[in-house]
């Protein structure tokens, strides 16, 4: 599905407009560096970024970057993540932190083909890195970010949408190229505060062009 130029800009600036004020502060949103982002997205990987926040402070202090990470006894990491579960996540996370020492001479890849090598980055975490610290034009694809562009686009989302190629190019038309990260932040905390799973808050939607509201437009009520 190709989405018309005129609409594509419209749905791009009312959803910055919206990011203006309602950007969530993160840590890992300040003091951006490609190790910041890279331990970050990992660490938000199934989890909810409430979680994440002292487990990433906390991770942040002992190891502030790629060298002391992989450094780290691995015993002792897997003690001071215990609580975000998943073991095999803290694992693969510091075989990563080693080979970026061994391969990279500590530098973050920059390149998709060489981040998803990495163990433990998936595609959404090799797009994050290349978007949040980098700075290039990737598209996040997630379950939160393909729900909104399928309610707004009228298009059938399925577990497998997140990893569609097709899905991939129209969220790249979406995309601002300029404020590719700020883009991308607002997609993230829109689906988490307006346009989520269960009961979105149409009425307050600044969308107008959503397919979803006009279809359910009558039975809307205020919250
Ligand atoms: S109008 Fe409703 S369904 Fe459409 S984008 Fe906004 S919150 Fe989501």
């Amino acid at each position: 599905m190709v989405i018309p130029h005129r609409i594509a800009e419209e749905f791009r600036q009312n959803l910055l407009n919206w990011g203006r004020n309602n950007l969530i502060n993160y840590p890992w949103r300040k003091n951006r560096t490609p190790y910041r982002v890279l331990v970050a997205e990992i660490l938000l990987h199934r989890t909810r970024a409430e979680q994440v926040v002292p487990l990433y402070n906390s991770l942040l202090s002992k190891c502030p970057n790629i060298f002391s990470l992989a450094a780290m006894d691995i015993e002792e990491l897997r003690r001071l993540l215990r609580s975000a579960g998943l073991r095999w996540r803290v694992d693969l996370m510091h075989r990563m932190a080693r080979m970026i020492v061994d391969e990279y001479g500590g530098r973050i890849p920059e390149r998709k083909e060489d981040l998803m090598e990495l163990p433990g980055v998936s595609e959404y975490i090799a797009s994050a890195v290349m978007c949040f610290a980098y700075g290039h034009p990737e598209p996040l694809l997630d379950t939160n970010t393909v729900r909104i562009a399928g309610r707004v686009f009228d298009i059938e989302i399925k577990d497998s949408s997140r990893r569609s190629k097709k899905m991939r190019e129209l969220m790249r038309s979406l995309l601002d190229i300029e404020k590719p990260d700020i883009f991308n932040y607002a997609m993230i905390d829109f689906g988490k505060k307006v346009c989520r799973k269960r009961d979105p808050d149409c009425i307050i939607c600044p969308l107008q062009i959503c397919s979803y509201r006009r279809r359910f437009a009558g039975t809307l009520v205020k919250k």
